[in-house]
Parts: structure tokens; C-alpha cells; sequence
């Protein structure tokens, strides 16, 4: 593993996370996202007491591991005040091998799943509308796709919002983009609003919902 990883069956850890959410769901917040809840990788964990407990559970493998992040998640749930959301590693199809996350056991717990689709740059991009695709013809709950958007060059900027329009075409709940600093998000919004081959671009192709988000930009920035 390139990274460190924590047991998801480690109670000291468990407890922390649940004790953490109890705390935070006494603030006035409008919900919690989970993310990092699941096993890191297929082979994984096979220290002592999850061999244990898989051995005593007398499921397969890929189903005692997609039953302890999913049992999991419903102590969590329990415990959260508003919306409740799992993020994941974006794989639609290996998901619950490689991390025991089972999209049918979850869509009962959660009111949306949060989609990361990060990059760099959305230069080349047809991957992001694949896994959106993917993601909401498989997921039995309304879809979030979290881009990147701390895009400080011109043409990084268009490439983003051409993918946005692209994901506009989708069914989704929401399109997120994750910043560092709110202020390079409105950035992205504004060089929407202020660009005509842009807004050219969005009305020669038809992206009539990407229109309606622009219009809306122009009245907010
Ligand atoms: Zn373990």
C-alpha cells in the first residue's frame, strides 16, 4: 500500500469516529459525509481479530468485510443529525471486493452518495462522464460528483466547466466543487459568466440545464 491504513474493525477506532459524529451532530450542521470507512484494498485486513471475526461470521470473504462497513455505517446513522452521506474511491464496479463497500446495503442508510471525480485538470474528461454515468444507473440514491476546481489557468477553467456541462446532462443531486479557498470557486463561476465563446459553446451543443447554471451564476457573481 502506498499509504498507511487504519483496521476498520479496530474498536478504539470506531468508537472515535462515532464519538466524533456524536459531538458534531450537537452543532448546527446539515449533515455528515463518511468518507474512508471502508477497507483500503482487497487483500485487506487480515490482522488477527479480523481473521477472527470473519472465521466466526462463516460468510465469504468479500461478504463478512461488506457486512462489517455496512453495519458500520448504521451505528453511524444512528447517530447523525441530518443528511447522511458515504463518499468512495470511484470504482462502480470492483467496489465491494476491493473495499466491502455494498451500494445495495448502503442506499438504505444514506440519503445521497458522494461521488469523487478529482483531478488535476480536465483537459481529457470523457472518464468523468463515464462514472457519473455509471454511478447513477447503479446507485439506488440521488448522486453528488465532487470535481476539483481550484483551476487557476484559462484553459484549465473551461475544460472544468465544459466537463460541468457534460455532468449537467446527468441526473444528479448536486455537482461540487472542491476548493481551498471559496473565492477560486467563484472565480470558476464568474469566468463562465463573463466568457462568450463559453456561453457560445454551451448553447451551440444544447446544455440547456449548464444555461440554466450560468444564467444563475450571472445573477449570484
Ligand atoms: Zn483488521
Amino acid at each position: 500500500m502506498p499509504f498507511d491504513f487504519i483496521c476498520p474493525t479496530n474498536p478504539e477506532y470506531r468508537a472515535k469516529i462515532l464519538s466524533y459524529i456524536e459531538e458534531i451532530s450537537r452543532e448546527n450542521i446539515e449533515g455528515v459525509t463518511l468518507n474512508l470507512y471502508h477497507f483500503p484494498e482487497e487483500e485487506f485486513c487480515v490482522c488477527s481479530r479480523c481473521v477472527e471475526l470473519w472465521r466466526k461470521s462463516g460468510l465469504n470473504w468479500t461478504e463478512w468485510r461488506a457486512q462489517e462497513i455496512t453495519s458500520f455505517l448504521k451505528e453511524a446513522k444512528r447517530l447523525v443529525k441530518g443528511t447522511f452521506a458515504v463518499e468512495m474511491f470511484p470504482d462502480p464496479v470492483l467496489a465491494k471486493e476491493r473495499f466491502g463497500i455494498d451500494f445495495e446495503g448502503i442506499a438504505e442508510l444514506v440519503d445521497y452518495f458522494h461521488v469523487p471525480l478529482s483531478s488535476r485538470d480536465y483537459l481529457t474528461n470523457y472518464w468523468v462522464d463515464l462514472l457519473a454515468r455509471d454511478f447513477v444507473k447503479i446507485l439506488k440514491k440521488p448522486v453528488v460528483v465532487e470535481v476539483s476546481a481550484e483551476m487557476l489557468n484559462d484553459e484549465k477553467a473551461d475544460a472544468l466547466l465544459k466537463t460541468v456541462a457534460y455532468l449537467s446532462r446527468h441526473d444528479l443531486m448536486g455537482v461540487l466543487m472542491l476548493v481551498h479557498d471559496a473565492e477560486n470557486a467563484r472565480q470558476i463561476c464568474r469566468y463562465a459568466v463573463n466568457n462568450s465563446d463559453f456561453r457560445e459553446w454551451v448553447r451551440k451543443y444544447e446544455f440547456a440545464k449548464m444555461m440554466q447554471i450560468v444564467d444563475r451564476w450571472a445573477k449570484l457573481y
